[in-house]
């Protein structure tokens, strides 16, 4: 079922395999008819994740490049969708000469094409594949027809991983494995013996479930892996290794291990377990009709690379979403900004509560409390930083006042062309673009480079117009693409502030718990540093 930790287990596996030695990758199956996650609300489906080419796509392509520390290309991502069509272009461009094309095996074959071509292009010796969804429903049946088919075309090298959830219900308190022999026989109508079984539950399996399952889903009880709830998703591969998950893979596929590298992942999850120190960073946006549940899952990369900063300055985080609208209706509420150690505006669209956002911005600003902003946080800093410093009184972002006095913040003039012809999926500035990095500034010297490349999602942009009457007034565009067009950072000098930084990209795509962005690493550090007011 959803949210059981599939995306987690496969990057886990991909994680302990790429320690043996091995070149490994891993592609993510949607079984939705999107063709990419670009159009799908995150608050339904979780954060759009956007990969290094410019593919908007699931949240877990994000774990596996985090567990990976390896960037991923777009032919490792596929829906329903983008299957279906390109099996239709091919038939209207005659590539099936004259067949007649059908859904088995056309849409399987194009699914396998899919993953060899991702395999081989990437180089890797090993592919993980993750089919989203629930085994027995309707919409996974193709992608499970091709992994049947997987296993007859490449004998002894295609494995089958179960992920199951073994409910501990409350009245009786024993842990149930009848829903797992289940899935394991929906799985076999689909002509499909796992070959190993994720037992995900509360707590670890004892013996005794171990056998059943062995019993009644036809596989061996050292195939049972144990996968108890975690604190940290990054217990999991040495939480994996204690029953010996690679060494199980690895035999299976006659595989020799080329070297032992756990180490680095024993360390951080020593490390986690080990933190006693806090700090408090507040997330400020719209947040209506969400559960706290939900919104984890929707800036699951944010909240990733504040864990890995954090981890890395030796602090245990503790995030608060903080609901912007509320300092709309209830201004002096901004006030209760003073206890957070960092404050934190994440990418967003649409008007709701952005006023409010203002209000935190300029808190932040004023009581120098550390603030990191991400593209819509860049772009309402701008905002905030006009109206209240450079006497821009009713500057806005045209996408919330379309035809305003002052937009500091418009419409890429390509992008209001795609709107215009309803061009919305997969038509915002999208992927690596390089910044250039003003001499002298803050964001020069925490990255130590000269140039960036970073990834972006937006529409919208600093307006050109307003830039020098910006600048006189004090904010510091530290990067900017080559033709010095397209702003991409702005920062206070530190002697205003000790950290005003704000990015039109996406830093948060590019961090992992071996590699904290950069960007976040300052904003910890700097956060760390202070005392708390409260
Ligand atoms: N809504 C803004 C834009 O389209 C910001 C997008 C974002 O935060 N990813 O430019």
């Amino acid at each position: 079922m959803s949210g059981v930790g599939k995306g987690t287990t496969c990057s886990a596996i991909s994680a302990i395999l790429k320690a043996k030695g091995f070149r490994v990758t891993a592609i993510k199956i949607d079984p939705y008819v999107n063709v990419d996650a670009g159009t799908m609300n995150p608050t339904e489906h979780g954060e759009v994740f956007v990969l290094a080419d410019g593919m908007e796509c699931d949240q877990d392509m994000g774990n596996y490049e985090r567990f990976l520390d390896q960037e991923l290309p777009s032919a490792n991502y596929m829906t329903t969708g983008s299957v279906y069509k390109k099996v239709i272009e091919k038939e209207r461009a005659m590539k099936y000469r004259g067949k007649c094309v059908e859904v088995v095996p056309h849409i399987p074959l194009e699914v396998i094409r899919r993953i060899e071509y991702a395999t081989k292009n990437s180089n890797s010796e090993i592919c993980v594949i993750e089919i989203g969804g629930t085994v027995g429903e309707y919409q996974n049946i193709l992608f499970l027809e091709a992994a049947r088919m997987m296993r007859i075309k490449y004998p002894g090298n295609v494995l089958i991983g179960m992920v199951s959830f073994l409910p501990i219900p409350k009245k009786v308190g024993e842990m149930k494995t009848k829903p797992t022999q289940s899935a394991v026989r929906t799985l076999n109508s689909a002509g499909i013996q796992p070959d190993f079984i994720v037992a995900r539950s509360e707590r670890r399996l004892d013996q005794k479930r171990k056998e059943k399952i062995a019993t009644f889903c036809n596989i061996r009880e050292h195939d049972v892996i144990s996968a108890p709830d975690v604190d940290s998703v990054y217990h999991l591969p040495v939480n994996f290794e204690k029953d010996g998950l690679s060494q199980i893979i690895l035999d299976k596929l006659k595989l020799k291990a080329k070297k032992d590298r756990l180490k680095p992942w024993e360390k951080l999850s020593n490390k986690i377990k080990r933190l006693k120190k806090t700090i408090k960073i507040a997330i400020v946006g719209k947040y209506f009709n969400t559960g706290e549940f939900i919104l984890s899952d929707s800036y699951i990369s944010v909240i990733q690379s504040i864990k890995h900063s954090a981890y890395a300055n030796d602090v245990e985080p503790v995030l608060d979403w903080v609901d912007s609208f509320d300092f709309e209706q209830n201004p002096k509420s901004v006030a209760k900004l003073d206890q957070y150690q960092g404050v934190v505006v994440p990418g967003g669209f649409g008007e709701r509560g952005t006023e409010g956002i203002v209000k935190a911005i300029q808190y932040a600003r004023q009581k120098q409390i550390p603030y990191l902003g991400l593209c819509y946080g860049l772009q309402w800093a701008v905002v905030e930083f006009a109206r209240h410093q450079a006497g821009i009184k009713r500057a806005n972002t045209s996408e919330v006042k379309p035809h305003g006095p002052d937009s500091v913040i418009d419409i890429l003039p390509d992008q209001a062309r795609k709107l215009k012809h309803h061009d919305y999926g997969g038509s915002m500035r999208l992927g690596i673009y390089q910044a250039f990095l003003k001499p002298g500034s803050r964001a020069r010297a925490i990255y130590k480079k000269t140039s960036v490349w970073e990834r972006h999602r937006h529409r919208y942009e600093v307006n050109p117009e307003y830039i020098s009457k910006l600048q006189k007034a004090g904010l510091v565009f530290s990067g900017y693409s080559q033709d010095k067009k397209l702003m991409e950072i702005i920062e206070l000098p530190k002697e205003k502030h000790p950290f005003f930084l704000a990015v039109q990209f996406h830093p948060e795509f590019q961090s992992s718990p071996h590699q904290p962005h950069p960007l976040f690493m300052e904003f910890i550090k700097t956060g760390k540093a202070l005392k708390y007011k409260k």
